[in-house]
C-alpha cells in the first residue's frame, strides 16, 4: 500500500484568532490616534487631516502582520503552527527506505504516515486512523501515552501467540526536528514508531540454544554411564573377572558412541563453516553413489539385505567435493539399512532428470521397510531429530545424519525430498544441477573418471 500523507489544516480563522488580531490592532491604534490627536491640539493641525493618519497606521499595521504571519508558514511549509502534519517528502523518502515498519504519528495517535514496510509486514495502514487499531498490545499503547505525555523515548518487547508465536520490538520516540527547526515547526507534535518482527532472530536463537543443550546431554549420557562402570569396577566388581568382560564391552560401546558423535558435530560444523563457499570440483554424481554402494555392500548383508545400484545414465556431472557427496550417499544408505531392515532390500537409482532451467542429476536411495509417518518428514533434517530416539540409538544413530546431508547439498545448491508411506518403505531423493562435461584430453579423462573428480581452473 502506498502510504497517503493526510492534510489536515486547523480552522482558517477561529474567533479565538480574530479577538487576537484585533486585540493586537488596538495598541498601534491607540498610540497612533494619541500622537495624531496631540499634534492636531498642538500644531492646529486640522481633525480630518489626523483621523486620516490613524486610519493609515491602522492599515499599515494590518499589512505588516499578514506578512509576518505568511512568513512563518512559510518557514513551517505545511509542517508547523497550522498543524498541516504531513512529513516533509525528505522524510518521508528516508522513512520509506526503511525495511522495517515505521509510522509517524500525531499527539492524538493518528497515523500521519506510514512506510511500505509497515504494510508489506503487518498489512494496510490507513493514513488517518488510530496506531492503535493496527498495534493494540498494551505494552505499546503504554509506551505511546509516556512518548506523547513526557516527550521521552522508549523500547518495549512484546511476543503474540495467534495465530502463530511471533516476537516484535518497537521504538517509540519523539521527534525533535534538526538543530535549525523553529520550535514551532510541528516536529514536536510527531512521535516515530519503529517496529521490528523479531521472530527468525529468536527462533534461530532457540536452534542453538536447543543443539548446545541436545549436545550436551548426548555427550553426559554415555559419559556418565562410563564414570559409573569406573566406579563399579574400582570398587564393589574389582575382583570380579566376569563383570569386568562384560563392562568392558559396554565401555567400549558408550566410548564409541561418543566418538561417532564427535565426528558428527565436528563434520557439521566444518561444512557450516564452508556454507556459502561453492564446490570447486566437477564430480561424476552416478560414480561417487555407485562407490557408496559397493562400500556398504558388506553391512547391508551382515543385515540380511541386498543393496543394488542402477544408472540409466552415466557419467553425471556436477559441481561437488566428492567426500561431502560420498558422506551424504553413506548417511542415506546407512539410514536405508539400518531403519528399513525388515524391507530386506535397498535399491540405489541415479538418473537425468530433464528440466527448463537445465537438466538435474538424480540419485534417489530406496529401502522397503516400516517408512515414517508423514509428521515427522517435515522435521527429519532438523538436528537430533528422530523418530524414535530409541531406534535411532539401537542403530548407533546420532540424530545428525539427515542435518549432514542437508548442510551438504545447500552448499551444493542441490535438494533433498523424502516420500514415504508407513508400512511401504521410505524414498530419499537428492537432485543437483548437471554441469557440462569437462573439456579433458583422453587419458586425463580417464583417470578423471576413475577418481570421479575434476579440479576446475
Ligand atoms: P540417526 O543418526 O538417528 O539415523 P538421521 O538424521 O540420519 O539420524 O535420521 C533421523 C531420523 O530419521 C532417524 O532417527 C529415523 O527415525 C528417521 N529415518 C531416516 N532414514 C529413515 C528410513 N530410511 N526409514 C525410516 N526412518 C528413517
Amino acid at each position: 500500500m502506498a502510504a497517503q500523507p493526510i492534510d489536515e489544516r486547523a480552522p482558517a480563522a477561529g474567533t479565538a484568532n480574530v479577538v487576537r488580531r484585533c486585540a493586537g490592532l488596538v495598541a498601534p491604534a491607540a498610540v497612533a490616534g494619541l500622537v495624531l490627536g496631540a499634534g492636531a491640539i498642538r500644531w492646529d493641525v486640522p481633525a480630518l487631516v489626523a483621523v486620516a493618519g490613524t486610519a493609515g497606521v491602522l492599515v499599515a499595521s494590518l499589512l505588516g502582520r499578514t506578512r509576518v504571519a505568511k512568513r512563518k508558514r512559510a518557514v513551517s511549509k505545511g509542517f508547523g503552527r497550522d498543524r498541516d502534519l504531513t512529513p516533509p517528502p525528505s522524510m518521508r523518502t528516508a522513512i520509506d527506505a526503511l525495511p522495517d515498519p515505521c509510522f509517524l504519528i500525531d499527539r492524538k495517535g493518528l497515523v500521519r504516515f506510514a512506510n511500505k514496510a509497515a504494510s508489506d509486514q503487518l498489512g494496510a495502514v490507513r493514513i488517518g486512523e488510530p496506531l492503535s487499531f493496527k498495534l493494540r498490545v498494551p505494552v505499546f499503547l503504554e509506551a505511546l501515552e509516556k512518548a506523547l505525555a513526557e516527550r521521552r523515548a522508549d523500547h518495549i518487547n512484546w511476543s503474540e501467540k495467534v495465530p502463530t508465536e511471533r516476537w516484535f520490538e518497537a521504538f517509540v520516540a519523539p521527534l525533535a526536528g534538526p538543530p535549525d527547526t523553529p520550535s514551532d515547526a510541528g516536529y514536536a507534535d510527531l512521535i516515530c514508531v519503529l517496529v521490528r518482527d523479531l521472530t527468525e532472530q529468536r527462533r534461530l536463537e532457540r536452534m542453538r540454544e536447543d543443539f548446545v543443550a541436545n549436545a550436551s546431554h548426548e555427550l553426559r549420557t554415555p559419559l556418565a554411564s562410563l564414570t559409573g562402570f569406573i566406579e563399579t569396577l574400582q570398587g564393589p566388581a574389582r575382583r570380579d573377572d566376569a563383570a569386568r568382560e562384560r563392562f568392558l564391552i559396554i565401555m567400549h560401546d558408550q566410548a564409541e558412541r561418543m566418538r561417532r558423535l564427535i565426528d558428527d558435530l565436528l563434520s557439521l560444523s566444518q561444512i557450516e563453516m564452508r556454507a556459502h563457499v561453492r564446490p570447486k570440483g566437477v564430480v561424476d554424481a552416478a560414480a561417487v553413489a555407485r562407490s557408496a554402494v559397493d562400500s556398504l555392500k558388506p553391512v547391508a548383508a551382515d543385515s540380511g539385505m541386498a543393496l543394488t545400484f542402477d544408472a540409466t545414465e552415466s557419467p553425471l556431472w556436477v559441481r561437488g567435493e566428492r567426500d561431502e557427496l560420498v558422506q551424504v550417499f553413506d548417511n542415506l544408505i546407512e539410514n536405508a539399512i539400518k531403519y528399513g531392515a525388515t524391507g530386506e532390500r535397498v535399491a540405489v537409482f541415479a538418473e537425468r532428470e530433464s528440466r527448463a532451467g537445465g537438466d538435474l542429476a538424480v540419485i534417489s536411495v530406496r529401502d522397503w521397510g516400516p517408512g515414517i509417518p508423514p509428521e515427522h518428514l517435515p522435521r527429519l533434517t532438523e538436528r537430533f531429530y528422530r523418530v524414535d530416539v530409541a531406534t535411532s540409538r539401537a542403530n548407533k544413530g546420532t540424530g545428525l545424519g539427515l542435518a549432514i546431508v542437508k548442510h551438504i547439498l545447500t552448499r551444493h545448491r542441490g535438494r533433498l525430498s523424502i516420500h514415504s508411506q508407513p508400512g511401504r518403505g521410505a524414498t530419499f531423493t537428492i537432485r543437483l544441477e548437471l554441469e557440462p562435461a569437462p573439456d579433458l584430453p583422453d587419458e586425463v579423462s580417464e583417470i578423471a573418471v576413475k577418481n570421479q573428480t575434476v579440479k576446475l581452473s
